[in-house]
C-alpha cells in the first residue's frame, strides 16, 4: 500500500510542469444595431424570432442594457465580457486567447461594409485587452461574408507569416509553440459544412456559395481547399515531433445536443474527422469548439475505448432561436510543458440579474473537475460522466443540464430544453449526441433508448473491459 502511494505521489510530482492558462470565447454574434432602452422586435437586429411562439412574454422582450434571450449581443455585453476577462486572469496571466468564430451578428442583411467594421471592432477591442498576448481565431460559419484576406488583415498582428500564408488562402493555419513542444491548429469548419439545403436554416444562402468546393468551382469537393491533405500532414509531423496539439475549430463534428439530431459537417468530413482523431488520438491534447452556443462536450472512441474529447464552450450571445442560454467566458488551465489539459472555471453572466441592475457581474460559475467530480480531464474520466446522466440516483445530469444552457432562469430554459422532465428521454438524447459523434450512430443510439438505455456509441468492448482488468490487477500487485 505505501509503495502504491509512494508512486502515485512520484507520478504526479513528475508529472507536474509549469501551469498556465488560455481563454475560450466563442460565437460573440455582435449585433451593431442594438439599442437599449426599446423593445427587440425593432431595437435589435432580431430575426431571432422563433422563440416567440416559445412563449416569452413582452417584459422579457425589452432590450436590456446587456442583452435580450432573443436577440444576439450589443457592444455592452461584449465590452463587459472582455473587462470580465481582463480583470479575472489569473496572476501569472493567461498565456493566450482562443476565438473560435460567429464573431459578426446571424443576420444575412448586414451589408459586407458593416460586417468588415464589426470585425475590425471586435479584434480593436481584443487587441487593447489583450496587448501583451496573442488571439487565436477560428472561422465560423456566420463569419462567411468576409473573404480571407480581408480578415487577415485584421489578425496579421496574431499570426506569424507562416500561419497568415495558409489563413490568408483558405482560412486555417497552424502556430508551433516552439519552446513547449505543443501545437494549435486552427481549422476552417466552414469547408465541410453540409451544403444541402434546409439543413441549418442559420446560414443564409447569401453565404451558400462561399463554402466548400462550391466557392472556388474548380476546387475539390472531397478535400476543398486541401484542408484535409494539410491537416493530415501537419498531424504527422506533429506525432514526428512529439508535440501535443490543440484541435481548434468552429464548427463540431457530431449533431446538436440540444436539438435533437440536427448536424452541420458533411457525413464524409464528419467521418474522415473522427477517423484521423483516432489514428493520433495520443498526440491531441484537446479539440476546442463553439458552434453549438451551449456548454458540452464529446468523446471519441476507437474500438470502443474512449480515446479523445471535444469541448464546446458556450456562447457571449444569448441569443439562438429556440435555444437561448446566458453569456459564457471560459478559462482553460493546461501544464505548459506537455500541453495537457488539467481543468477549466467556466465563467457567466447572469443576463436578467445585470439588465435589472444595470451593472454586468460575471461570475465564476463552475470548475470542471470539482462540478462533476472528476479526477483529472481524460477521455474516459468524460466517458463515464456522460455515462452517469443516464443512471438514476445520480446528479450529474441535472448539473451537465443547469450548465448547458449556462444556468438560465427555469421559466427560459423549461421553453425551450428538457421540460419539467429531467430524466428518462432526455438524459437520453443528451447522453448520445455526447458519446456519438457519428450522426448515423447517434440515430441508432436515440431509436435504443427504449430497452437498452446507456447502450450509447461505445458498446464496452472486450479490449475496454481488458484494460480495466490490467488495470485492476495492477493496482492489486501495487498494493501488496
Ligand atoms: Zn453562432
Ligand atoms: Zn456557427
Amino acid at each position: 500500500m505505501i509503495i502504491r502511494i509512494y508512486l502515485v505521489l512520484l507520478c504526479s510530482c513528475m508529472a507536474r510542469g509549469k501551469i498556465g492558462y488560455f481563454w475560450h470565447i466563442t460565437d460573440i454574434h455582435y449585433d451593431p444595431k442594438y439599442s437599449s432602452p426599446g423593445n427587440t422586435d425593432s431595437m435589435c437586429w432580431n430575426i431571432r424570432t422563433d422563440i416567440d411562439s416559445g412563449g416569452i412574454r413582452p417584459a422579457r422582450r425589452v432590450a436590456g442594457i446587456f442583452g435580450n434571450y432573443t436577440c444576439d449581443s450589443p457592444w455592452a455585453l461584449i465590452e463587459s465580457a472582455v473587462l470580465a476577462m481582463k480583470s479575472n486572469q489569473p496572476e501569472e496571466g493567461a498565456e493566450f486567447v482562443l476565438w473560435t468564430g460567429d464573431a459578426v451578428s446571424h443576420n444575412s442583411e448586414m451589408s459586407e461594409e458593416l460586417r468588415l467594421q464589426s470585425m475590425k471592432n471586435l479584434t480593436d477591442l481584443l487587441s487593447h485587452t489583450f496587448s501583451s498576448q496573442f488571439v487565436f481565431p477560428a472561422l465560423g460559419h456566420e463569419d462567411l461574408g468576409l473573404n480571407y484576406s480581408q480578415q487577415a488583415i485584421f489578425w496579421k498582428h496574431w499570426l506569424p507569416s507562416e500561419a497568415l500564408q495558409t489563413f490568408e488562402k483558405s482560412g486555417y493555419y497552424t502556430i508551433e509553440q516552439k519552446s513547449q513542444k505543443y501545437r494549435i491548429i486552427s481549422l476552417n469548419t466552414n469547408l465541410w459544412l453540409n451544403t444541402a439545403p434546409g439543413v441549418d436554416n442559420r446560414v443564409s444562402h447569401h453565404h451558400q456559395n462561399q463554402r466548400t468546393g462550391a466557392a472556388t468551382g474548380n476546387d475539390n469537393m472531397d478535400d476543398p481547399h486541401n484542408q484535409w491533405s494539410w491537416f493530415e500532414k501537419i498531424l504527422r509531423a506533429a506525432k514526428d515531433k512529439k508535440e501535443k496539439v490543440y484541435i481548434v475549430g468552429h464548427t463540431p463534428p457530431g449533431v446538436d445536443e440540444r436539438a435533437s439530431g440536427a448536424s452541420l459537417l458533411q457525413d464524409s468530413h464528419n467521418k474522415r474527422y473522427i477517423q484521423l482523431v483516432r489514428r493520433y488520438a495520443s498526440i491531441i491534447g484537446g479539440q476546442f469548439y463553439g458552434h453549438w452556443h451551449s456548454d458540452t462536450f464529446r468523446t471519441i472512441y476507437d474500438e470502443g475505448v474512449p480515446v479523445s474529447w471535444i469541448m464546446m464552450a458556450p456562447s457571449i450571445t444569448p441569443g439562438r432561436p429556440n435555444f437561448p442560454n446566458n453569456p459564457g467566458l471560459r478559462l482553460y488551465k493546461f501544464e505548459t510543458s506537455s500541453g495537457k489539459i488539467l481543468d477549466y472555471t467556466q465563467w457567466y453572466l447572469d443576463l436578467q440579474e445585470a439588465n435589472a441592475k444595470g451593472r454586468a457581474n460575471w461570475q465564476e460559475q463552475y470548475s470542471l473537475l470539482s462540478y462533476y467530480e472528476l479526477k483529472e480531464v481524460s477521455p474516459k474520466n468524460l466517458h463515464d460522466l456522460a455515462r452517469r446522466f443516464v443512471k438514476t440516483n445520480d446528479n450529474a445530469f441535472t448539473r451537465y443540464y443547469a450548465a448547458n444552457t449556462v444556468f438560465l432562469p427555469r421559466e427560459v430554459a423549461h421553453r425551450t430544453g428538457c421540460g419539467g422532465a429531467l430524466s428518462g428521454t432526455c438524459a437520453h438524447q443528451h447522453w448520445c449526441s455526447v458519446t456519438c459523434v457519428n450522426p448515423g450512430s447517434y440515430s441508432d443510439c436515440i431509436s435504443l433508448n427504449a430497452y437498452a438505455l446507456a447502450k450509447g456509441c461505445s458498446p464496452t468492448s472486450r479490449i475496454y473491459i481488458a484494460l480495466h482488468v490490467v488495470a485492476a490487477l495492477g493496482c492489486l500487485l501495487l498494493s501488496r
